[in-house]
């Protein structure tokens, strides 16, 4: 019996989809669901998942229902699956009524394999109605990961669909997604009701990508730079936060010479899907966009992924990243970050509407991601070990490459502190790094800051280092960013441990930019 269905299986990846053999899990997965099981499927972005429900839902009797929030991609999805011959088709929003008629008609006489549908679409009656006339293989529920409240990606129809485990109980169900972290793979498993379904947890290493992160000094210069000397003519992504740096990114991009289209959400619905077709179909184009570009977009040979400013979480940042190399040849994520991004993060957590419990969370998020920007051992160990993968060094990460050179802070440190208490810890990093290097300003001479003790006692360090300390001693959790208007430093508990001197301190040792050089790849 099993060995029928795995046969079959076998069978339609290679004569439908042209593909020799199975990857990775694949294999388990689709005989486990194939036969009738729920699973719960974590797999990195480019790892294969559509396999996983697509082959199942040939090999077994009636119509395969995928859930997909995406729904601008359902059409190139169908038409994929079209081209080698799997009968498929849509029902969203987007459609004329004859044609949802035509397409419920199929679905109702099983003359169609897989049928796609927006969460809210299915949530309707007379969709629920539809599919309990007909015969479903199973349903496939695709970035389960929007069921996460914590998750940048949530939506709220997705919690509904826990329906379908109790209105057909007995067609099986396969969620799946490439977010991973312990807290998304529980809420997923508990509001869909997958409790009791096998959880399939791929490896999330994604050898051929490059991770860097650099100071930020110039931010657009630096990116400028880095796409020059690595990537000229190669398509990439690059991630900003807001609208305007999308914008404003782009176009400085162009006045370089590198072919750049913007994508935020914000734009225009046409113009905006007309650069995603470009981006797709032509070759080198740098997409600049805000987080609402990529889920589903699948072009595999997408060479870099930059941002320009922190992201907010490690699964955001991993999800981003995994944009690059999907087809597995080396690729580079790439970021730019500074004091500025841990103070503006730190805000907007604090600024949120959020209750207390969830900014809790969102803190500790955006502490792990932190964690990775200052880590003085290999990145992709951090990022695994994150997603509950333990790995040695890497070799192929800019701390594995070049390694960070680490000093004892613990001097620099304590004058730092001292300063911040001694301006009453009411002053933003900039005035207090003007204190310790002993800089003339008028706001210096009005506060009278030029009589304390710390003033000046710090004039043996540039003003890039000064920073790159004090951001490194937020990540440490010494000092925090006050979200009143001038986000002032303020001491924690555990700043009293290191001006006590029980505490000593390691940073990172400030590293003036370097020219960065051509990634050497297979010739
Ligand atoms: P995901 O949804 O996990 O991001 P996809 O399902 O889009 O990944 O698959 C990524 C790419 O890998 C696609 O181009 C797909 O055709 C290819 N692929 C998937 N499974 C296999 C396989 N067993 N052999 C070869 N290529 C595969
Ligand atoms: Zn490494």
């Amino acid at each position: 019996m099993t060995s029928d269905i795995q046969q079959s299986a076998l069978h339609i990846l290679q004569t439908v989809f042209g593909y020799p053999a199975f990857r990775g899990q694949q294999a388990e997965i689709v005989e486990h669901v194939a036969g009738g099981g729920d699973a719960l499927v974590l797999m990195p972005t480019g790892g294969g998942k559509s396999l996983c429900y697509q082959i199942p839902a040939l090999v077994r009797d009636g119509v395969g229902v995928v859930v997909s929030p995406l729904i601008a991609l359902m059409q190139d999805q169908v038409d994929a699956l079209a081209e080698v011959g799997v009968r498929a088709a849509f029902l969203n929003s987007t459609q004329t009524f004859e044609e949802t008629l035509r397409i419920e008609r199929l679905v109702r006489t099983g003359e169609i394999d897989l049928v796609y549908v927006a969460p809210e679409r299915l949530m309707t009656q007379r969709c629920l109605d539809l599919f309990e006339d007909s015969h479903i293989a199973l349903f496939a529920i695709d970035e389960a990961h929007c069921v996460s409240q914590w998750g940048h990606d949530f939506r709220p129809e997705y919690i509904r669909l826990s329906i379908l485990h109790e209105r057909f109980p007995h067609v099986p169900r396969i969620a799946l997604t490439a977010t991973a972290d312990q807290l998304t793979r529980a809420e997923i498993a508990q509001r869909l009701q997958l409790d009791e379904a096998r959880q399939f947890v791929s490896s999330f290493d994604r050898p051929n990508i490059r991770y860097s992160i650099v100071e930020k000094t110039n931010g657009r210069k630096q990116l400028l730079d880095f796409i020059s000397a690595e990537h000229p003519g190669d398509a990439g992504i690059v991630y900003c936060l807001s609208r305007k740096k999308v914008e404003e990114t782009a176009e400085f991009l162009n006045e370089n010479g590198i072919h750049a289209l913007p994508y935020h959400a914000g734009m225009d619905y046409a113009l905006r899907s007309n650069n995603q077709a470009r981006f797709l179909r032509e070759d080198g184009i740098v997409m600049v966009a805000t987080i609402a570009f990529g889920m589903g977009i699948d072009k595999p040979d997408v060479r870099f992924v930059c941002h320009l400013d922190l992201p907010k979480s490690l699964e955001g940042y991993y999800q981003e990243t995994g944009r690059a190399g999907r087809d597995g040849l080396p690729s580079n994520a790439w970021m730019a970050y500074g004091l500025q991004d841990v103070v503006l993060q730190r805000r907007m957590i604090d600024e949120s509407e959020a209750d207390e419990n969830f900014k809790r969370v969102l803190g500790s998020k955006l502490d792990a991601m932190l964690g990775l920007c200052e880590t003085l051992s290999c990145r992709r160990m951090r990022l695994l070990e994150y997603f509950g993968e333990r790995s040695g060094p890497c070799g192929n990460c800019d701390t594995c490459l070049i390694p960070p050179v680490s000093f004892d802070a613990t001097v620099p440190v304590q004058k730092l502190l001292s300063a911040i208490y001694r301006v009453d810890q009411r002053f933003a990093a900039g005035h207090v790094v003007d204190v310790l290097r002993g800089v003339q300003t008028e706001r210096i001479s009005q506060w009278h800051h030029d009589k304390l003790t710390v003033y000046g006692v710090g004039a043996d360090r540039s003003e890039h280092e000064w920073r790159a300390i004090v951001r490194q001693v937020i990540a440490l959790g010494l000092i925090t960013v006050d979200h009143d208007a001038f986000s002032s430093l303020k001491l924690t508990e555990s700043a009293r441990a290191v001006l006590k001197g029980e505490r000593k301190v390691e940073l990172r040792q400030y590293q003036k930019p370097v020219k960065q050089k051509r990634q050497a790849g297979p010739t």
